[in-house]
């Protein structure tokens, strides 16, 4: 067992190790290469009586457990979304486990309280968010979205249901597209999740507005009670991006909640040239987006954003009497802000970040990932092997290989076996989705430290097992 007097001691030990993972960083294969339950069976089956040394649990921290890691930070990682880091996260997020405060009210740790208002602040306006809204951290997306459900349906009960239980009948929609937090939340939420209305995507995998404002009204004719509506900016298959602008409309006519999911796309909104995603967000209720994404902020880092805080701290307050003090009222106290009472000290690497980078260097490193992806897919689409199924959209798009008299079923089937192939040798790691029945590959160029020399090298990776299957 160590003490705080052996950090000195150690330090190094931990420090030399993380330099030496960034230095071969690239080496490793991206997607982890073992079976299931390969590292269980190396684990001892029980706790150890004696205290071991730290050496010994590196030692095993190598031979054990870095074999049976996937790589989230090797530039040549392209599955999922992104979800970066940054030198600047992880020094931060350093200090906060060195510091472990719990920073559920501000009398716990006003720093981070107020640390984490003004970090909302720099965001929303970086980002355009009007500027009367309010912002909080949250762990992750799908909390957020799961606090927006819950506001929603405590202002369409007029704040009962949080004492009386829920009303079977109140109805949010979202497109078929939106992500499967919202159903989750449907269902934590005790809405329940037949009452989620799922509405039809156009070509382009956006809500059909048309059909949204018809499902409400056969929900007003049939007794049911509209509640709400989440919109997508990016969905996670596709990055498709739903008409905000007229959806707004929609909800302002009904009187429903309006939240917009933007866990990934989000991000772009440092650029100016994106806004236009969120134009008519100043009619909406409430925003997330995650900057433990796509913002080289490491995970856990969500930020949500609300038109009216006092609604959201009267949906979530409560007061038991050891939590009482006397700055109440003229200071957040952010476990009124969400579902947790413990919250982590999140602001801090956030500031590491947005200090370090400034407004300027996270621009440029979207535009290049978003360049780079277009690069590529300007290549691909010169190679007649290839198809550009979905063309690339911020630092996205979405392909498949085609090879000429193969049916629809057959293309699937080799795109399958082709991302297999591709995703077991650990040269690179990417992932799939459907649109429709077509089956295709997604790619995604996020890693913070990316480099046009790794998408170049993406698109060997990409010839190479081609022609190994052909
Ligand atoms: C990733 C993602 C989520 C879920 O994010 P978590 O922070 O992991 O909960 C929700 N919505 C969209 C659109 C996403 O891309």
């Amino acid at each position: 067992m160590l003490y705080r007097s052996d950090f000195k001691k150690y330090k190094a030990l931990i420090t030399d190790w993380i330099s030496r993972y960034y230095d071969q960083i690239e080496d490793f294969p991206v997607r982890s290469q073992v079976e299931p339950g390969e590292i269980y069976g190396k684990i001892p089956a029980a706790l150890p009586q004696k205290g071991e040394s730290l050496e010994a649990v590196l030692k095993d921290m190598d031979e054990i457990i870095l074999p049976g890691m996937t790589h989230w930070q090797h530039p040549n990682f392209h599955a999922y979304f992104a979800a970066n880091s940054s030198v600047e996260s992880l020094f931060g997020e350093m200090l906060t486990s060195a510091m472990s405060a719990q920073c559920m009210i501000w009398a716990t740790s006003p720093a981070a309280a107020e640390l984490e208002e003004r970090m909302m602040e720099w965001m929303r306006d970086a980002m355009g968010i009007p500027s009367e809204w309010e912002g909080v951290i949250q762990d992750t997306a799908s909390s957020a979205s799961l606090v927006a459900i819950i506001t929603a349906r405590e202002v369409k009960t007029g704040f009962r249901s949080n004492f009386d239980g829920v009303p079977g009948n109140l109805r949010v929609y979202c497109s078929t597209e939106t992500h499967s937090s919202v159903e989750k939340a449907m269902a934590i939420s005790g809405l329940g999740r037949n009452n989620l209305v799922k509405i039809g995507v156009d070509s382009a995998q956006q809500m059909l507005v048309s059909e949204l404002e018809s499902s409400i009204k056969a929900d007003l004719e049939g007794g049911n009670v509209p509640c709400a509506i989440v919109v997508a900016i990016g969905t996670t298959g596709t990055l498709a991006v739903d008409p905000l602008r007229e959806i707004v409309d929609v909800a302002r006519n009904y009187d429903l909640w309006l939240h917009i999911d933007a866990a990934y796309a989000g991000t772009a909104l440092f650029l100016p040239e994106y806004r236009w995603m969120i134009e008519g967000i100043e009619l909406a209720d409430s925003f997330v987006f995650n900057p433990h994404k796509w913002l080289f902020t490491n995970f856990d880092c969500s930020a949500y954003f609300v038109k009216d805080a006092e609604i959201l701290i009267r949906t979530f307050e409560i007061l038991p009497e050891y939590l009482k003090t006397p700055k109440r009222g003229k200071v957040n106290d952010y476990k009124d802000w969400g579902i947790a009472l413990g919250r982590r000290f999140r602001a801090l690497k956030l500031w590491f970040v947005l200090r370090s980078f400034g407004l300027e260097g996270i621009q440029h490193t979207l535009r290049n990932q978003i360049e780079w992806t277009l690069d590529l897919a300007t290549i691909l689409k010169q190679d007649s092997s290839f198809e550009i199924v979905r063309k690339p959209f911020l630092n996205f798009f979405c392909f498949r290989l085609v090879a000429e008299g193969k049916t629809e079923d057959e293309l699937n089937h080799l795109n399958e076996r082709y991302l297999q192939a591709i995703n077991a040798s650990g040269d690179a790691y990417l992932s799939h989705t459907r649109i429709g029945p077509t089956y295709v590959i997604r790619v995604v160029v996020g890693q913070t430290y990316v480099k046009k020399h790794h998408v170049n090298n993406l698109y060997r990776i990409l010839q190479k097992f081609k022609s190994s299957l052909i």
